[in-house]
């Protein structure tokens, strides 16, 4: 499931995965907690080479129940603070650093396994599963893609500076070099600003049904 920040991707893989009895990664969670583990020790986010050198410090573990995913780095659990503002605004510098990718990639595919997930992300059905059995890419207005982030964030999130920072990682996310938001090939798209989550679920569901 990959599309951009506030697309609905988050919920429809959890709704889709708990109604399948599939289990869930949320791999945007784990380069957000790369991004909290940089900003604690004092690595420059801007600094690529700084980060590419603390690449594979933290630790990082993924919990993948969709009624309950967990992160923890490092022991600690970082669920709340990843949502943060400043964590929020350094990660798609902190994602563009290749040998980031390239270490989660790694235990992106090791959780995958033989499958029976849900993974969603940027690069999900074009890197890291491009044999998924079903690809979705989900898109929404700006607008409704706001207003859905600001209620996931931190109480007092405003609306505005969160769709200009959603533009903002949208530019960077698909401009990088390496693995750039993209639709995988024969992905399906579904617009999402128009149905409720149950609606989108159960298109979702019907797709890895048919
Ligand atoms: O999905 P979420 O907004 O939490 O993702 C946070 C950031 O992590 C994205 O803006 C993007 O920079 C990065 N990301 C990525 N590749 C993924 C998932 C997330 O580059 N597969």
């Amino acid at each position: 499931m990959d599309g951009p920040s506030g697309s609905g991707k988050s919920s429809t893989s959890r709704g889709v995965a708990s109604k399948l009895g599939l289990r869930y990664l949320d791999t945007g969670a784990q380069f957000r907690a790369m991004t909290w583990w940089m900003l604690q020790h004092g690595v420059d986010v801007d600094d690529a080479a700084a980060v590419a050198a603390h690449a594979d410090d933290p630790v990082l573990v993924s919990g993948t129940d969709p009624a309950a995913p967990t992160i923890t780095v490092d022991g600690t659990d970082v669920a709340g603070p990843i949502r943060s503002t400043e964590v929020t605004s350094a990660v798609s510098a902190v994602s563009t650093v290749p040998a980031v990718r390239g270490r989660l990639l790694r235990e992106q595919r090791a959780i995958i396994g033989d499958g029976g997930i849900v993974v969603e992300g940027r690069d999900i059905g074009t890197v890291v599963a491009p044999d998924a059995a079903v690809k979705v890419y989900l898109t929404a207005d700006p607008e409704a893609r706001a207003v859905r982030r600001t209620a996931e964030m931190s109480a007092g999130t405003d609306i505005t500076a969160t769709q200009q920072d959603l533009l903002r990682r949208d530019r960077i996310d698909s401009g990088r070099a390496t693995a750039p938001l993209a639709m995988a090939d024969g992905a399906h798209h579904i617009d999402t600003t128009p149905f409720t989550l149950d609606e989108v679920v159960d298109q979702v569901v019907a797709l890895v049904e048919e």
